[in-house]
């Protein structure tokens, strides 16, 4: 028995050690990625439910590695944050979208996810407006997704920071909303444009009676408070019909689009009507 505990430590440690490499290589390579000019924007549509036009694209980042290939952001965005890179990268984010963004259809806007780490620094009131500038993008076609990690951190300081982005004339969407712990007082403190309901509510739609109530009572919070209900990951005609019957403003998912390069956005505007 002991010769099997050791054995299994050794394996453990192995494996733990291997672990710690992939990680240091990837965190090496992320240290490059940008000055090697190695991320690309992908857009996905996001579609008005009344009109059946496109509101907005939002932007999703991806790593264009020259060994592993596409990078999910899942795979890459907490290390980023973790190792501080994610303000540089988000700076190149929000001036690739607006730059991309500038070229399209007027009234498109562009979303784009702004992580914790982001509101830490005294820079994103700066690089929004330096992205803004230097894109010659309105500030009316820009939207900003926050997640709750962002809320919770110091409260002051961040509904300082998004008041100065709203003045701007920036929107602001509260991300994955459901997902957290005590979203609705968010709302009352924060001045959300848009609530983004998470796509683990729309998986499971419309068969399941709860995951129903709950983007019901989502889409009505939203209407009462003015805000915009967007629901994400729809796949189905089915999820769509039960969205449409509850209220629901927009709606973004596979259904329409994957998120596409940013040259092939004109294309997919035209395309989509529902
Ligand atoms: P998110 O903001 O919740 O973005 C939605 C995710 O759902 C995207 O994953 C999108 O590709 C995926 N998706 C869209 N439609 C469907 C669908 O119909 N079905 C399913 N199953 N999935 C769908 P992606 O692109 O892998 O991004 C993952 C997360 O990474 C994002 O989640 C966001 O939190 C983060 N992220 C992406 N780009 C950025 C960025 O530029 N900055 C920051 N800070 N985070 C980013
Ligand atoms: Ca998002
Ligand atoms: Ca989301
Ligand atoms: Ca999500």
């Amino acid at each position: 028995a002991k010769a099997d505990g050791k054995g299994i430590f050794r394996f453990f440690e192995a494996s733990m050690d291997a672990a710690m490499q992939a990680r240091r290589s990837l965190e090496t390579d992320l240290r490059l990625a940008l000055a090697r000019g190695e991320f690309v924007l992908h857009y996905q549509p996001i579609v008005d439910l009344r009109s059946g036009q496109v509101n907005a694209c939002e932007a999703l980042l991806r790593w264009r590695h020259p060994e592993r290939g596409m990078v999910s952001p899942l795979d890459f965005i907490g290390l980023a944050e973790e190792i501080g890179l994610i303000v540089p990268i988000g700076e190149w984010v929000l001036r690739q979208a607006c730059a991309d963004a500038a070229a399209w259809p007027a009234p498109v806007r562009v979303a784009v996810n702004v992580s914790p780490a982001q509101f830490r620094g005294q820079s994103l009131v700066a690089a929004v407006y330096g992205a803004l500038t230097t894109s010659g993008l309105p500030a009316a076609r820009l939207e900003l997704e926050i997640t709750e990690a962002v809320m919770l951190e110091n409260t002051e300081a961040t509904l300082a920071t998004l008041t100065r982005l709203k003045d701007m004339g920036a929107r602001i969407a509260m991300d994955d909303f459901g997902t957290g712990y005590s979203s609705l007082s968010y709302l009352r403190t924060f001045p959300f444009d848009k609530i983004k309901i998470d796509g683990s509510f729309i998986r499971n739609l419309p068969g399941e009676a709860d995951a129903l109530a709950i983007v019901r009572a989502i889409s009505g919070l939203g209407e009462s408070l003015g805000m915009t209900t967007t629901a994400e990951g729809v796949e189905t005609a089915d999820q769509l019909d039960s969205l449409k019957a509850e209220g629901c403003r927009e709606v973004q998912g596979y259904l329409f689009s994957r998120p596409i390069p940013n040259e092939n956005v004109s294309e997919a505007l035209a395309a989509i009507g529902i």
